[in-house]
């Protein structure tokens, strides 16, 4: 099976990549990403967001479409950055930026005040007709200064909980085993049916 990915974030391309590997599928680039017109992500879910955006772009594409909408959820500050977690800090922020201002944001707050988890909903959809929808997520805590080298976002600010580390101190095997993204996408995998014929 192959899966062509809406997305212009090089980090959710490298694990999907890495991911889709170790399921025996492939995931790719959507031809010519960047030059089609944008999907406008102003839904209040990322349900509502990552299904949309599959949608949106198995129009222009000869193949089934993969998206992916996450982000990271804080309770303490009223579901912040939630589905406005890429644009956070304001256009043309950088990761830096804001990772600087959640932790900004989370100045004063202790304990379970600093609970916070990553959402990711992935959907697949061709030709216009969605084939499959799956979430999940992964519960943690926001660390008081960033941690690791690696992964991409928020991952240095994020101690997952099961490994007492930060996204980004996590190797890339532990990170697609445990992530957010990883387990929705595992779920997919097996939501999407085998004969996957291409809608008329
Ligand atoms: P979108 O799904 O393209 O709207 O963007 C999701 C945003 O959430 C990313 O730009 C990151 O800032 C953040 N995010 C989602 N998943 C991760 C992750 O695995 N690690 C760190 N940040 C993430």
């Amino acid at each position: 099976m192959r899966l062509f990915l809406a997305s212009s974030n090089a980090g959710k391309l490298a694990e999907y990549m890495e991911l889709a590997r170790r399921s025996g599928v492939s995931v790719e680039l959507l031809p010519r990403f960047g030059e089609l017109p944008a999907f406008e992500e102003t839904a209040p879910t990322f349900a509502e967001n990552s299904a949309g955006k599959a949608l949106y772009y198995s129009r222009f594409a000869d193949g089934a479409v993969l998206a992916d909408d996450s982000g990271l959820v804080v309770p303490a500050l009223g579901g912040a950055p939630g589905v406005h977690s890429a644009r956070y800090a304001g256009p043309g922020a950088t990761d830096a930026d804001r990772v600087q201002k959640l932790l900004r944001e989370m100045r004063g707050k202790e304990g379970a005040e600093r609970r916070a988890r990553f959402v990711c909903v992935t959907a697949v959809a061709q030709a216009g007709r969605a084939i499959a929808v799956a979430s999940d997520m992964a519960h943690g805590l926001i660390t008081e200064a960033p941690r690791g080298a690696g992964g991409f976002g928020y991952d240095p600010v994020f101690l997952f909980e099961g490994l007492g580390r930060t996204y980004a101190e996590l190797t890339r095997d532990e990170k697609n085993a445990y992530s957010h993204r990883g387990k929705s996408f595992s779920k997919l995998l097996y939501m999407i049916p085998l004969d996957n014929p291409a809608p008329s």
